[in-house]
């Protein structure tokens, strides 16, 4: 299968190129350049399978030009380590858990399948490869524990002295193995800035071989799509239309639904819930696209002010803004609405994280306005993640599952680095 780039049709690469290259010369995010679908009666068929068992059959489809049988079966056996439990919070109301996995995020899903994918492909390389991260927080633990242990690759994980959280410091910085941490003295988009400086310089380049695994990578975007049929398997939808409510940011989780969907589960609309930064409900209201700065609210993974998968969106409607504003529909919330979800939800007997309660609010509005479906909102990331936040709400403090607790008793260990690219530089050459 090829891949090409949303900038230019014509521009088609191999799978190998798209993930090792993250994104495409022109900037356009790369594409499968056939959507498979899948039998009807495949998909009816999942409600008896296991996870792992759809796994195979969804990426088999997609990845069997490129991919031997055993491949395909260690890639999803690799990403699929944890379960992502339906949770019935109100009658026809579902919450999908995807926080089960090692930094309680769901993208953990992607950042393991990504890893794998790439250690594959540099399998017969003789060089190591290279992922350089700039992280102010999030990315950085789902990278780190997704590559941890994985051969042939090696991650650098750049992050803003003292301005990423103490927990999710811990999550990255005491991994060892193939994991380096390099404190920059510095904020976040010097990180960026280093990295960028990287991937542009020629002599780094021809001694070592690296890469970005970045959410825009195919890699880490489409087995995003695995855990939407998992929940259309497991759901009681007693002859009710379905609905995917998906808290957003840079829409990659969304545009994987879709996939999902135009892979052929039968998905009657999606909700895209945002916070304040809400340029994609906007842009369904009938707005333009307008990118914006971004603002700071209590669901900070998604203070995204240009969203770099919205590319993707359009291009799975084939460029149809009818059709997508049809199947689509945007809500948005402030930080009182969120923290109301999240203390009236706690009286129901079920905690929701800031993210969650986002794509909460947005399932119900929904409902409110087209009912006699039966809704999915998906839960992006675990309450203790954003402890700050839900305990302050509830007034109560939460208990931490037992593997983030572990990450705080780890020992930190970083190098520490200016902000120059000469010091960076100088890192890298010596690494091989
Ligand atoms: C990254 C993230 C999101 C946003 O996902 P996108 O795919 O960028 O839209 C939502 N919730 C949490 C907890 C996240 O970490």
């Amino acid at each position: 299968m090829k891949y090409f780039s949303t900038n230019n049709p014509n521009h088609k690469v191999s799978l190998s190129e798209a993930v090792i290259k993250g994104l495409a010369p022109d900037n356009g995010l790369y594409m499968p350049e056939r959507i498979p679908v899948l039998p009807k009666e495949l998909i009816e068929k999942f409600s008896q399978m296991s996870f792992q068992e759809i796994g195979y059959a969804v990426i088999g489809a997609l990845f069997s030009e490129d991919l031997s049988e055993s491949q395909i079966r260690e890639l999803v056996d690799h990403t699929l380590t944890f379960d992502a439990p339906l949770v019935e919070v109100e009658e026809d109301v579902y919450s999908l858990e995807l926080f089960h996995g090692p930094t309680l995020a769901f993208k953990d899903f992607g950042a393991r399948f990504c890893s794998k994918l790439m250690s594959m492909l540099v399998e017969k390389s003789s060089k190591t490869l290279r992922v350089l991260v700039a992280t102010s927080g999030d990315t950085g633990s789902a990278v780190a524990n997704g590559f941890l242990g994985v051969e042939g690759v090696e991650v650098i994980i750049l992050f803003p002295k003292g301005k990423v959280s103490p927990l999710q410091e811990k999550q990255f910085t005491t991994l060892g193995q193939n994991i380096i941490a390099l404190e920059v003295d510095g904020v976040f988009d010097d990180c960026q800035t280093l990295v960028k400086q990287a991937f542009l310089d020629a002599d780094l380049n021809k001694k070592l071989l690296l890469t970005s695994a970045n959410s825009i990578n195919i890699a880490r975007w489409i087995p995003q799509c695995l855990y939407y049929f998992y929940a259309y398997s497991r759901l009681l939808k007693n002859g009710k239309k379905v609905v995917f409510a998906v808290p957003s940011g840079n829409f990659g989780n969304l545009g994987a639904g879709i996939l999902a969907e135009r892979m052929g589960l039968p998905v009657d609309h999606f909700v895209a819930a945002t916070n304040v930064n809400k340029i994609v409900p906007d842009y369904l209201q009938g707005a333009g696209f307008q990118p914006q700065p971004s603002i700071q609210t209590v669901s900070n993974s998604m203070d995204v002010g240009n969203p770099s998968n919205f590319p993707r969106l359009g291009s799975l409607y084939r460029g149809d803004e009818n059709v997508f504003r049809e199947k689509v529909k945007g809500y948005f919330y402030d930080d009182e609405e969120t923290v109301q979800a999240i203390q009236k939800v706690q009286l129901q007997g079920y905690t929701l994280d800031p993210h969650g309660a986002v794509g909460y609010l947005g399932l119900k509005e929904f409902r409110n306005e087209y009912p006699g479906y039966v809704g999915v909102f998906l839960e992006t990331a675990h309450p203790g993640k954003f402890r700050d936040v839900v305990e302050e709400a509830l007034g109560a403090k939460l208990i931490l599952p037992e593997r983030l607790a572990a990450f705080l008793e780890g020992e930190k260990k970083v190098l520490e680095l200016g902000k120059s690219f000469e010091e960076f530089k100088e890192f890298l050459e010596g690494l091989d």
